[in-house]
């Protein structure tokens, strides 16, 4: 990878993380009010469980998105933490921050799906 790609990669990193900032607003969600209404109350624990789900979405959105930041500073961004093989292009042109290349990504994904975290990745793809 050149540097002006490298460079590249690096300002879209920079914008994705200031990005996720907004999603500190959907903190004051989880606060949410306390309702007499029964109604009310099954739709707030609704918001707020959603609200939730997506702090937690971003969360590791950023989380990655610092971590790929960090390799490009370390020279190894591209490189799968896993195997070591280099990211394919599509892939990191798709989803710079990928810390796996697309082989460990699914081996992980299949891993995950037979545990708990199936259902949140089916939301998470949803969303
Ligand atoms: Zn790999």
């Amino acid at each position: 990878m050149t540097l002006s790609q490298l460079d590249r990669f690096k300002k879209i990193l920079e914008k994705k993380l200031i990005e996720m900032r907004p999603s500190l607003r959907a903190r004051d969600a989880i606060a949410i009010v306390r309702s007499a209404d029964m109604l009310d109350e099954i739709q707030l624990a609704a918001a707020r469980e959603l609200a939730t789900r997506n702090l937690e979405r971003d969360a590791r959105v950023s989380h990655d998105v610092r971590a790929a930041l960090d390799r490009i500073d370390q020279g190894c961004f591209g490189t799968c933490l896993n195997c070591e093989e280099e990211i394919g292009p599509r892939r990191l042109a798709a989803v710079p921050w990928a810390p796996l290349c697309i082989g460990c990504q699914e081996q992980s994904d299949n891993a995950r799906r037979g545990g708990m975290e199936a259902d949140d990745h089916r939301f998470a793809d949803a969303a």
